[in-house]
């Protein structure tokens, strides 16, 4: 079975492309397992990032690998947090921090102009020099509530209100998540496309 490094530290990413990646013959390996530890993420674009993210554990491990990056962009924010949003009140900002700041930015916005979106670009590279990566996006619509709500999911989810739902993307299962999400979209296009080479 030919082995693929997943470049990332989350074990709720490792199970979504495990499922996604099911039926290949594939072996998905997390990043973790061979002890490596995340390089500085400081590309201009989240494809820039993912390429550094992949690149970096291709490079450690010598097996193709890959990675994702992904952040919320807020319309009213004119695109913020966006790259940043891991870090988005500061560098050592915990959930609760970042959320609290996106609803103080964002106090006295009515509804009608707070859109917002999840975009994820996910990357897969054959090793850690590939001239031409396979990468795929994906974008997921929604608005930013007044109150968190749910328990589901990770960062802005208990924030982020659905398009065509009245639920936020916390009170979702993870399989329905993962099903309409950004980085599930993102994910299935390039299991297509990783197909579609021959992998
Ligand atoms: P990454 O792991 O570098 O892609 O970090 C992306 C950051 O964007 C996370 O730390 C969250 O703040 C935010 N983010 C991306 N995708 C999601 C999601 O599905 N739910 C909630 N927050 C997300």
């Amino acid at each position: 079975m030919r082995k693929v490094v997943l470049a990332t530290g989350n074990a709720g990413k490792l199970a979504e492309m495990r499922a996604i990646l099911a039926d290949r013959d594939l072996e998905v390996i997390p990043q973790g397992e061979f002890g490596i530890t995340p390089p500085v993420e400081d590309g201009a674009t989240f494809i820039a990032n993912a390429l550094i993210k992949a690149r970096h554990a291709a490079a450690h491990t010598g097996l193709p690998a890959i990675a994702d990056d992904s952040g919320l962009e807020v319309d009213a924010l004119g695109g913020r947090p966006g790259l940043h949003s891991a870090r988005y009140a500061g560098p050592t900002a915990a959930v609760r921090d970042n959320n609290e700041l996106l609803l103080a930015e964002l106090a006295g916005i009515p509804d009608g102009r707070r859109s917002a979106r999840y975009r994820c670009a996910m990357v897969f590279v054959r090793a850690a020099a590939d001239p031409l990566p396979v990468i795929t996006e994906a974008a997921w619509e929604g608005r930013i509530g007044r109150e968190p709500s749910g328990a589901g999911g990770f960062g802005f989810d208990p924030l982020f209100i659905v398009d065509g739902d009245s639920r936020t993307a916390a009170e979702m299962s993870a399989e329905e998540k993962n099903r309409v999400s950004h980085r599930g979209q993102a994910l299935l296009a390039l299991a297509a496309r990783m197909r579609a080479a021959g992998w």
